[in-house]
């Protein structure tokens, strides 16, 4: 498989971001990434999607959407749309009828920021998802930065050192998003889990904190989204595109957060008597399978069948667990970073059914 690293949420002067197309694609260049995913609020900017290059590098940049019924009061329901090829924001006061016309038209649809608690001292609302009926959406954000980012500011001092500091910012999904994700897949229906960053390089915008919150090159470094491809990106936009899609649609993707040690390298595979899979892939079999976890370097390590944790490990950078009942299985890994154990990996799952 061919490993890619892209960030699919983010923010260009379209809708509130500060920085152009281009400069999200030189900061994406800088930071090593394969392609970006600009997801503009309630507008699909047309015209852009292309291959950006710069002497002997490249970007894919793609272009897909942030939409929320901006007439909701309070507001809520951020949906992140790829792939429509066209604007669907219209739809937005209804989250049911957005997410199938996105289906409809042969797009994605993934709950942005599932749980995204209010910071009052900052005038930050809470702009979580609540239409919780809705179904036939890809997956869900399981970790978004800046709302991790919103969750600190709890009051001026922590504000201004998290914002000076963007290293000690991220710390994992929030405990209640990873419970709804399980209670989600425990329904019996894959949920991809994506990784975003929601990248704006605000400047100035909270209280006296006179700042550019935060370069989109350090979002870059960060909290991505790896992807497993079965060839590599070919230089071809309509090519790389479709290969992009198919593997987020399929969760063969894992979250990593980039900025302690790389994540690129992890892999969650399982073996069984016909075939081998990867994460996003069921199986459906009634003989044991043999689940293997490779890290990228030894890290705190478990996982989980069914939300619960079956095995754990430290400093090991290869498990191998057989296991012979149906369930949702999936990885997660820590490290230690900035003082703190901090979230670093959380794999899409293999269904056993
Ligand atoms: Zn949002
Ligand atoms: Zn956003």
């Amino acid at each position: 498989m061919n490993e890619i690293i892209i960030n699919l949420h983010m923010h260009t002067t379209y809708s509130d971001g500060t920085g152009t197309h281009a400069e999200l694609a030189q900061a994406a260049i800088e930071a090593g990434l394969d392609a970006i995913i600009v997801t503009d609020h309630n507008i699909w900017v047309q015209g852009v999607e292309r291959y950006y290059r710069d002497g002997d590098q490249q970007i894919l940049i793609l272009v897909g959407e942030e939409i929320h019924d901006q007439t909701r009061n309070p507001q809520k329901n951020h949906l992140l749309v790829f792939g429509t090829d066209r604007e669907l924001s219209h739809f937005a006061p209804d989250p049911q009828n957005l997410i199938s016309q996105v289906s409809e038209n042969k797009g994605l649809s993934f709950l942005a920021h599932p749980v995204d608690p209010e910071a009052p001292k900052f005038n930050q609302a809470d702009l979580s998802w609540v239409s919780w009926d809705v179904q036939g959406y890809t997956g869900i954000e399981l970790w978004n930065a800046m709302t991790e980012f919103k969750s600190h500011l709890t009051g001026y001092l922590p504000a201004i050192r998290y914002s000076f500091n963007f290293d000690r910012v991220a710390h994992g999904p929030f405990s209640e998003t990873l419970k709804i994700w399980d209670q989600l897949l425990a329904k019996g229906k894959p949920v991809v889990a994506v990784g975003g960053s929601d990248a704006h390089q605000l400047k100035g915008s909270l209280g006296p904190i006179r700042r550019e919150l935060f370069p989109y090159v350090n979002h870059f470094k960060a909290i991505n989204t790896h992807l497993l491809l079965p060839e590599p990106l070919r230089g071809n936009l309509a090519v790389d595109k479709q290969l992009i899609y198919q593997a987020l649609a399929a969760g063969h993707a894992f979250v990593g957060y980039d900025l302690p040690a790389p994540t690129k390298g992890f892999r969650f595979t399982a073996y069984s008597s016909e075939a081998n899979h990867i994460m996003g892939d069921t199986i459906e079999t009634n003989q044991s399978v043999t689940l293997q976890i490779k890290l990228p370097q030894d890290a705190e390590c478990h996982l989980l069948k069914d939300g619960e944790v079956i095995r754990s490990s430290r400093k090991r950078v290869s498990i191998i667990h057989r296991v012979d009942k149906p369930g949702v299985y999936r990885v997660e890994a820590f490290l230690n970073f900035k003082g703190k154990r901090r979230g670093w990996i959380f794999s899409n799952p293999i269904y056993i059914r």
